[in-house]
């Protein structure tokens, strides 16, 4: 057999998770690692065909698009090891403080003539407590959310009471972007100022308040296909409506400036196996897309993400706007995610679909077939 011809085995393996998710059943996790081992290209391919039609059927042809807007820079008391904003590492990043109204209607006005859904509020520190500064930045969500032009999602790290994830509610907060970054096996390996689970009472206490997860994490760390595979499954458990995938993009002066780009195709293969354990949720391409996936960044749509971070990124260049949207155009795609809501992501009845399919076991032969090729 030419080694990239399609394995039939493999094939109808993946087919048969395929088919379960499209059928509204789940993966598992033994099941997923087997996706995230595969190695040959022709079944890489054949996977990103699956994801495709699991974004299609789940998420349609609407792709949601985010951008952000760093309200505080630099100077962060933590020490995660990808970012060019924790004062352990001299990186040359801009610093400032808690930005003024202005800069946050201008990053608002842009976004909205760009049709971008919405724009979060991002500050470098390790979280937020109740005081003068939760009040400020309540002020800013508060313009955001009235001004109408975008949704008002924010970043503003670890929160440990109920009352300040209420008061960001009360202020119009929609949404809250809060990775847990890689598995908790990984997570002290790049970062030991805060724990996993710090991020964890984070993310619950903002789920009691009613505000919108938006919850990934950051791949090319140096963690296994394992930490990737149990990234995706702790966010299935959190309850993520967004999931934001990052590609490390090596920041000199930080620990993780010599770390070795991955491969576009591991890139995309993790995806579309994000794709399959998150069948319902925006899967968001976010930094590092244009440095490591290059020309293939059209390619993401096809292995599952429904959502885009576009415009600069925190503290990285990303390619104009303009060239995000072309490339909507030019897939069929369309960039206008006009419900401002997550309510597709709600459990579907299984109408019209053979719900069988939604138990459908996996045959021992095409099981063990996917063996072989784990590394
Ligand atoms: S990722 Fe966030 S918490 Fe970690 S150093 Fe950067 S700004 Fe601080």
């Amino acid at each position: 057999m030419i080694a990239d011809e399609i394995d039939t085995i493999l094939s109808r393996r993946i087919a048969v998770l395929g088919e379960r998710v499209l059928g509204g059943g789940q993966v598992d996790r033994e099941e997923a690692m087997d996706l995230f081992q595969l190695e040959h290209r022709a079944d890489i391919f054949d996977l990103l065909a699956w994801a495709n039609r699991i974004r299609e059927t789940f998420k349609g042809n609407k792709i949601h698009l985010c951008s952000i807007v760093n309200a505080k820079a630099g100077g962060c008391s933590e020490n995660c090891k990808f970012c060019s904003q924790s004062s352990f590492y001299q990186t040359g990043a801009p610093k400032y403080g808690f930005v003024d109204p202005e800069p946050v209607f201008e990053a608002a006005e842009e976004a909205s003539r760009q049709g971008v859904t919405a724009l979060g509020l991002v500050a470098a520190w390790k979280g937020l407590n109740e005081g003068p500064m939760l009040d400020e930045v309540c002020d800013r969500i508060r313009e955001l959310s009235e001004g109408g032009k975008v949704r008002a999602d924010a970043s503003l790290g670890l929160i440990k009471e109920q009352a300040v994830a209420n008061r960001l509610k009360a202020a119009g907060l929609e949404c809250y972007g809060h990775n847990l970054e890689s598995s908790r096996r990984f997570f002290p390996t790049h970062c030991t100022t805060h724990t996993f689970d710090d991020r964890l009472r984070t993310i619950q206490l903002l789920r009691n308040a009613g505000i919108k997860i938006c919850s990934g994490g950051i791949i090319g760390m140096g963690e296994t296909r394992e930490d990737r595979c149990d990234l995706a499954f702790s966010l299935r458990e959190v309850g993520a409506n967004v999931v934001p995938i990052n590609i490390l993009n090596p920041i000199q002066g930080t620990p993780f400036e010599k770390n070795i780009p991955l491969e576009p195709l591991e890139i995309l293969k993790t995806i579309a196996c994000f794709r399959f354990i998150l069948p319902r949720k925006e899967i968001m391409i976010a930094g590092g897309r244009t440095v490591n996936l290059r020309d293939m960044q059209s390619l993401i749509f096809m292995a599952g993400a429904s959502a885009l971070m576009v415009g600069n990124y925190l503290t990285t260049v990303n390619q104009p706007v303009e060239k995000d949207l072309q490339m909507l155009r030019d897939l069929g795609l369309d960039p206008s995610w006009d419900k401002h809501e997550f309510v597709d992501q709600e459990e579907l009845a299984l109408t019209g679909i053979d719900a069988t399919a939604a138990r459908q076991p996996i045959d021992e032969d095409a099981r063990s077939a996917m063996r072989p090729s784990a590394v």
